[in-house]
């Protein structure tokens, strides 16, 4: 038996920082253990699970952009079957073997909201940038806030019309890729335009109130021009860092059976943001 080992993968992969959050917590508990970033093309993922499957010092991965729904294919995956198909974010090995898939993204989007709820007492209407995986879990995320009405925008409208359609009772309303932005409490950035190596999101903030929260999914950069536009505004805004930081807790515990130490987060945002 060699080091135990997880990773995080997805394509692209290279911008993660999965790696440098579960390394700091598997050093702070003295875990032996290593969790690594790997790529893998979306035609690769079969061959993916199957080699990963037969090496022993495997304990799981997290799933990245794109990954998310079609991974679901190679995972046991409890489903509600009310909800429409759900991506998932970690697949890891269980004591019988098997192979199971859970989704800790809304969780994360959840807690890092609950955070800044003491602040603001909660966004009411809600416009989402993206139609992919990240903005259905974050749709979901704001009902459960009592969010109304949660609009989504997306370059493909097709796209942003079937997740509206997945989600009727939620009552997401989509609008056309060139709407202009409603006045909305809270803004999201969906989509991966802002991350490093892509086109900065180009996104009117004018018609946002005053006290509106803007909110980049993306953490790397720590800070996008989106947000900077938004600070310079005099706008609340938040990148994606908290999110991935409350998704990874849940994660690490499944894969390497402890759970991290919260009271060091101020030196994990440190480190992620140096
Ligand atoms: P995804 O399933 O691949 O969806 C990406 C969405 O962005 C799609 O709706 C896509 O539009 C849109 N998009 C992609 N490139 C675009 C471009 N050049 N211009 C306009 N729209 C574009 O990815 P995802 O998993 O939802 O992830 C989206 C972002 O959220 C990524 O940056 C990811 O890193 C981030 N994220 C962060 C966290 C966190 O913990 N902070 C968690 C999850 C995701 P089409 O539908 O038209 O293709």
């Amino acid at each position: 038996m060699g080091l135990p080992y997880a990773e995080v993968i997805g394509d692209p992969i290279a911008h993660s920082k999965s790696p440098q959050i579960h390394k700091f917590w598997l050093e702070k508990l003295g875990i032996e253990g290593d969790y690594r970033a790997t790529r893998v093309a979306a035609d690769g993922l079969g061959d993916y699970f199957r080699s990963r499957m037969a090496d022993s010092d495997w304990r799981g991965c997290n799933i990245s952009m794109p990954h998310k729904l079609a991974a679901r294919a190679y995972a046991y995956h409890r489903q509600d079957p009310s909800f429409p198909p759900w991506p998932i974010n970690l697949a890891y090995r269980d004591p019988e073997g098997r192979l199971i898939g859970e989704e800790f993204d809304s969780a994360g989007f959840i807690m890092s909201m609950l955070k800044l709820r003491g602040e603001s007492g909660g966004p009411r209407s809600a416009l989402i940038l993206g139609a992919g995986s990240a903005a259905r879990l974050v749709a979901w995320g704001l009902a459960h806030f009592g969010s109304a009405p949660i609009w989504i925008r997306n370059r493909d409208e097709q796209k942003a019309r079937t997740l509206a359609g997945d989600y009727l009772k939620v009552g997401v309303r989509v609008l056309p890729p060139r709407a202009a932005t409603p006045p909305v409490d809270i803004l999201i950035n969906a989509t991966p335009l802002g991350m490093a190596g892509m086109p900065e999101a180009e996104i009117d903030l004018k018609p946002l109130p005053d006290h509106a929260l803007v909110y980049d999914l993306v953490y790397d950069p720590p800070e996008t021009a989106l947000l900077r536009q938004a600070r310079a505004r005099g706008l609340r805004a938040v990148n994606g860092l908290s999110m991935l930081i409350e998704q990874a807790v849940p994660s690490f515990h499944r894969l390497f059976g402890a759970m991290p130490p919260r009271a060091d987060d101020d030196a994990l945002l440190a480190l992620l943001t140096s």
